[in-house]
């Protein structure tokens, strides 16, 4: 086992070595693309290629393609509209060449080879007044010809109609367009014509793919032969309106904006003024004379060159400490494409077992996709692994599903890199760097708890039910992560405003349950009779209002020794003493001859009825039998259909539907007292055992049940209004309404001739319709 581990170390060491090697070897070997050269002034002469002349273009052998039909409708809004933000579409160039660039990086761990054709890896963009052109290069993996057709021309992925309806909306989603797996396609936001020329390893051939953001696109083989080596350039003629890229200040600015955080160089085409030394014809003799006393000759000349623009570190390679606020709430936007800033983040280094850095961030919000993907067990891609500033992936599985609304990057030391993603996901490395991200996420929670209270709520309002979930999912951090949610209560009934924690603290001396009660909402627990009792003798209850609620507190039996009880299901132990339960007896027996009269009465709902001890005001209350469902419990589960999947729990569901329910009567109350009377007397009519099934089912809306049959309800409220105000029940409604009139013979003859014409009945909304 041991000398495995040796060994493949040892293999893993070998192969690393060789790939530096192989790097170096060709560093010297291989001229640079760009290359410096004398008296350069064009980018185009300094290791760029030389674009297209008109007569290229003339003589192209160009196929044709349409786009998919999303495709073109997305370039239709892109091109019809005005945005404020196009200046994201460079975002959108610079984040794929990395992409690009990392995909080359990570292709060469496993095969050194992948680099041979050029070792550089880098992204220039320079601009180009003369032909208002700007021309952004990477050598990162290239595309071959029919990746150029399928990736610029199709979408993989899924959620393009919801941004597509979303930018119909609102035309500021365009800055998402990133998200959702367009962000090629922004490049229309400011050019009309657009080139790209491409080299994959895996094609011999250099291919050119050009739009003019209509709805075809052609692809051609690049006249130019293979100028690229390797990567991809992409050329956009700039709209009118968009010439201000062109201006080297405004391009320089925004490229840093876009550039800092990628760890790749990025190299802008700038010009500077410079002090050169002047190069003159001059004869011998003046050379002798100047020589001993003057200073060489200079003079001011523009003098171009690459600029590298994002010399900085990457941010998670910096001391935490000199990252400013600012800085991290960039570095989230840029990695994620939020528009909003983080509610809190934490930047760390994991040292011991094993060395890594992290940074992780969460965002304001909770993203469209993020229960979808959870749904369709797609990946919400939360963390980018590195190893050693190489980008390895996004989809390896650094967080568990409850935690992967966070964001954020891991860049580890020591872990194999040329392994596939399916055996890194197993290495033991990442269960630790698992375990310390768990850690630091709840750390940093706990910590926005206490530094902001008011972020920490907006925190719960969009994470709580998800770390409910992981409540329930996870033992080992059931108890932390219960201890991070909050509640109303009846002690305080603003959301989110106590922990557990507060709630045992205010606890009565023997109190040994957390009382709870689950309703759709504050004001329906508030008004239900099971709270009543537990008020008047000072109890606080929980109110829970999340859908999850119920099944939360199934799964979580307690906390800190106290256990959970719905007030809502079964008996409600409140600790009292032994001359209540006599009591009780007592009541048990004298009300018997009404709680029988109305179990034989009602005995299509209830199978039980007994006297309450949690009743005060209300003269009756239902009951769920303790392993029944509560009222509220069973409306959220009949509205998610949960039922629907399974034909079993279809069965059980039904069973636990029609469940008879317990009728629980508040002996104190007058109308409970007077109806015992009647019973005792036989002195009930037809008329009360009426009113009696509509005080059960006005009872049973109080107490958050669905009412079975709500026209017999509706009609028994009709009877008692018709008997308060003397109608008859035989007495009907008088039908007051005219009918409508038959066709005249003359419009029929027409409908005849309508029919025989043939006409088509489509309006141009229709058509529209159907090409969308
Ligand atoms: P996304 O980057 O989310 O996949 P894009 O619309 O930005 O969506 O890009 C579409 C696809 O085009 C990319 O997935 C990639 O395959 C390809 N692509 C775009 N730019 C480049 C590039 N510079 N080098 C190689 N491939 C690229
Ligand atoms: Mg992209």
């Amino acid at each position: 086992m041991k000398l495995n581990r040796i060994n493949f170390l040892l293999v893993a060491t070998l192969v690393l070595l060789g790939y530096f090697t192989v790097q170096a070897e060709q560093d010297q070997l291989q001229k640079p693309i760009l290359a410096k050269q004398d008296d350069v002034e064009t980018p185009f002469s300094d290791g760029l290629p030389k674009e297209l002349s008109p007569e290229q273009l003339d003589n192209l052998e160009t196929e044709k393609y349409t786009f998919q039909t999303e495709v073109s409708r997305l370039m239709h809004l892109i091109i019809n509209s005005l945005y404020k933000s196009r200046e994201i579409f460079l975002r959108e160039i610079i984040s794929n060449a990395s992409d690009a660039l990392d995909k080359i990086r990570f292709l060469s761990l496993t095969d050194p080879e992948a680099l041979k054709s050029n070792s550089d890896l880098r992204i220039t963009i320079a601009a180009d007044p003369e032909s208002k052109t700007l021309v952004i290069t990477d050598s990162g993996i290239g595309m071959t010809r029919k990746q150029l057709k399928d990736n610029l021309g199709t979408i993989a992925k899924s959620g393009t109609s919801e941004f597509l309806a979303k930018m119909e909306q609102n035309t500021d989603a365009i800055t998402q367009i990133g998200q959702f797996g367009v962000g090629f396609y922004s490049v229309f936001l400011v050019a009309d014509k657009v080139t790209v020329a491409s080299k994959s390893n895996d094609d011999e051939d250099q291919h050119i793919w050009q739009s003019t953001a209509v709805d075809d696109f052609t692809i051609a083989k690049d006249p130019r032969g293979n100028t690229l080596l390797r990567g991809t350039q992409i050329t956009l003629h700039l709209k009118p309106d968009a010439y201000r890229f062109l201006q080297e200040k405004n391009l320089k600015e925004l490229v840093y904006k876009y550039s800092q955080f990628i760890t790749f160089p990025i190299m802008v085409w700038s010009s500077e003024e410079r002090e050169v030394p002047v190069i003159q014809d001059i004869d011998d003799d003046e050379l002798i004379e100047e020589s001993i006393d003057e200073e060489p000759k200079t003079e001011k000349r523009i003098v171009h060159d690459w600029h590298h623009v994002n010399v900085q570190k990457p941010i998670w390679m910096r001391d935490s400490k000199d990252i400013t606020e600012k800085e991290h709430q960039e570095f989230f936007k840029s990695l994620t494409r939020d528009t909003a800033d983080p509610l809190a983040w934490s930047h760390f280094k994991g040292e011991g077992e094993i060395e890594f850095r992290s940074v992780l961030y969460i965002p304001s919000a909770i993203t469209d996709l993020f229960y979808n993907n959870i749904k369709t067990e797609q990946s919400n891609k939360p963390i980018k692994l590195f190893v050693k500033r190489v980008f390895i992936s996004d989809e390896v599985e650094l967080l568990p599903k409850w935690l992967s609304f966070l964001k954020g990057i891991v860049d580890a030391d020591d872990m194999p890199l040329n392994v596939s993603r399916e055996t890194l996901q197993k290495h033991r490395s990442l269960r630790i760097i698992t375990r310390h991200l768990i850690k630091k996420a709840l750390d940093m929670f706990t910590n926005l708890s206490k530094s902001d209270p008011a972020a920490y709520k907006k925190f719960l309002a969009q994470y709580g039910t998800i770390l409910k979930y992981g409540a329930i999912e996870e033992q080992s951090y059931r108890k932390k992560l219960t201890s991070l949610l909050r509640f109303s209560s009846s002690f305080d009934t603003e959301p989110f405003s106590s922990s557990l924690d507060d709630y045992i603290e205010r606890a009565k001396a023997e109190q040994r349950s957390i009382f709870f009660m689950t309703g759709s909402n504050i004001a329906e627990i508030e008004q239900s009779p099971f709270i009543e009792a537990l008020l008047a003798r000072g109890y606080e209850i929980i109110y829970f209002t999340d859908p999850i609620d119920e099944t939360f507190v199934e799964n979580i039996p307690g906390y800190n020794g106290k256990m959970f009880v719905n007030i809502a299901k079964g008996d409600v132990d409140f600790a009292e003493d032994d001359k209540d339960m006599m009591r009780d007896n007592e009541l048990e027996n004298k009300f018997r001859p009404l709680t029988e009269w109305l179990v034989s009465t009602l005995n299509q709902h209830i199978d039980k009825a007994v006297v309450s001890r949690r009743l005060t005001t209300s003269p009756l209350a239902i009951i769920a039998p303790r392993n029944g469902l509560s009222g509220h419990a069973q409306r959220v589960l009949d509205a998610q259909g949960v039922n629907h999947k399974n034909p079993n729990m279809e069965q059980i569901m039904e069973s636990m539907r029609s469940q008879k329910k317990i009728l629980e009567i508040n002996p104190n109350h007058p109308v409970m007292e007077t109806l015992l009377d009647y019973v005792e007397q036989d002195n009930i009519t037809k008329d009360m055992t009426n009113l009696i099934q509509l005080l059960y089912e006005t009872t049973s809306i109080k107490s958050g049940f669905p009412l079975k049959d709500i026209t017999q309800f509706a009609g028994r409220v009709e009877g008692l209004i018709r008997k308060a105000v003397g109608i008859s029940i035989l007495e009907e409604a008088k039908v007051r309404v005219k009918r409508a009139e038959e066709k005249t013979e003359e419009e029929r003859l027409a409908d005849e001739e309508m029919k025989k014409t043939n006409i088509i009945y489509e309006t141009e909304d229709d058509i529209e319709h159907d090409e969308l």
